[in-house]
């Protein structure tokens, strides 16, 4: 049907009323009429038509300090709105019901058996997911499912070509992921599909360590290195999807054979098996591993020490090119760079100053993930969402719950 100019400009108003609460949280009605730059009756009257959409809900504030009449609060509904979000990591499956606002409400973990195929957890996601909405309540509003894979998504259709146990005879050509997720879960549209790194960035840049930065590299460790680097605003992806492989931008020509076929690739020096490699524990993986070897090296062991800071200084020599590259405002540390970074900073920071052009880091800051370990769950939720953010009423009928978990 089509849609009138007015029509269109309402539905545009109410996406941008609701994707402000949903990142900010509760607001005022007069904070709303400034931010989004509409008078105070249209801010009401579209309040209206998503409180009655069930999107939101109004009340007092719950404190003001100030005297006179106070401005209504919009909260978000994230109790009755929500997404699923999944994470195929290395070694763990999660699933998350989010709430719209971003609060993780409910999630289940399981374990990944190593070098399987993402294929392979379809059915253990499913039946994560079926339990979380055997505890849902039936009034509530499902907008969809978003996922979060370790490994190379093509954004076109979440087929996932290569994960990091995999040489690329690993390839899972064909094998379209998210619709596959989709039948098992019994949703009506199949859940969107995003490299785990660049579902991490959204999140970390949402509402996260890299909030109102446009130019944000989010560095992702565990068997592999990931990044989703994200450039004016904007997620790199590249032609297929597949931008951001940081972890095989070779750093050392004659360093050690690469899963991927190269050699010297940058995951043969930071990766957690490198680092595992150069304690002596070779074979061994895991973020509990590598914990173990940085708190080894905070208590003063040498071996420990010195295999901390040989990734301390391929993570510096590495970032440096990425800075001089992308000129980004912020670089975050995510996954098992998180305690590899914090293990020795001052080296990394030492590096990166010595090989970093000062034009391009003059205004950057390195941090680690606000949302931690979640940030993969909070960014797939952030997928789920981004539809009825786009155009709320249509999206958030009661009737269109898309979803029937089996009996
Ligand atoms: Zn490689």
């Amino acid at each position: 049907m089509p849609t009138s100019p007015q029509e269109a400009v309402r539905r545009q108003n109410l996406g941008a009323l609701l994707r402000y609460v949903h990142l900010r949280g509760a607001t005022s009605r007069a904070e709303l009429t400034a931010r989004l730059g509409l008078n105070r009756s249209t801010i009401g009257a579209l309040t209206a038509d998503l409180a009655t959409a069930g999107l939101v809900d109004e009340g007092a504030p719950r404190e003001t300090g100030r005297a006179g009449r106070p401005s209504l609060v919009v909260r978000p509904r994230s109790s009755r709105v929500y997404g699923y979000a999944l994470s195929i990591e290395v070694d763990r499956l999660r699933a998350a019901r989010v709430g719209l606002g971003g609060a993780i409400l409910d999630s289940r973990t399981a374990q990944r058996p190593p070098g399987t195929e993402p294929a392979g957890a379809i059915g253990t996601l499913a039946a994560l997911v079926h339990d979380m909405h055997r505890h849902t309540p039936a009034a509530g509003v499902l907008v969809g499912c978003g996922v979060a894979v370790t490994g190379m998504v093509r954004q076109a259709d979440g087929t996932v070509r290569i994960h990091p146990q995999a040489g690329p005879a690993g390839e899972t050509a064909g094998a379209a992921l998210g619709n596959a997720l989709g039948a098992a879960l019994g949703h009506d549209r199949p859940p969107l599909v995003g490299d785990l790194a660049d579902v991490a960035a959204l999140a970390e840049h949402t509402r996260g360590a890299a909030a109102g930065f446009d130019n944000v590299l989010y560095l992702h460790g565990d068997a592999g290195i990931g990044a989703g680097i994200i450039a004016g605003g904007r997620l790199v992806a590249g032609h297929g999807g597949y931008g951001g492989e940081v972890g095989h931008m070779v750093v050392n020509p004659d360093g050690r054979p690469c899963g991927c076929g190269s050699r010297g690739c940058w995951e043969t020096e930071i990766g957690e098996r490198a680092l595992l490699r150069n304690v002596g524990r070779d074979g061994a993986t895991g973020r509990d591993a590598v914990l173990a070897v940085v708190e080894a090296a905070l208590r003063g062991e040498p071996v420990a020490q010195a295999a901390v800071r040989h990734v301390a200084d391929w993570l510096g020599f590495g970032v440096a090119n990425l800075v001089n590259l992308f000129n980004p405002e912020a670089v975050v540390f995510g996954g098992s760079l998180r305690e590899l970074y914090l293990a020795d900073a001052t080296h990394v920071r030492a590096r990166l100053l010595r090989m970093a052009l000062p034009v391009c880091r003059e205004h950057l800051r390195l941090r680690t993930p606000v949302l931690g370990d979640d940030a993969p769950l909070v960014g797939a939720a952030e997928l789920a969402f981004e539809r009825l953010l786009a155009d709320p009423l249509e999206t958030a009928d009661p009737a269109d719950r898309e979803f029937s978990a089996p009996a």
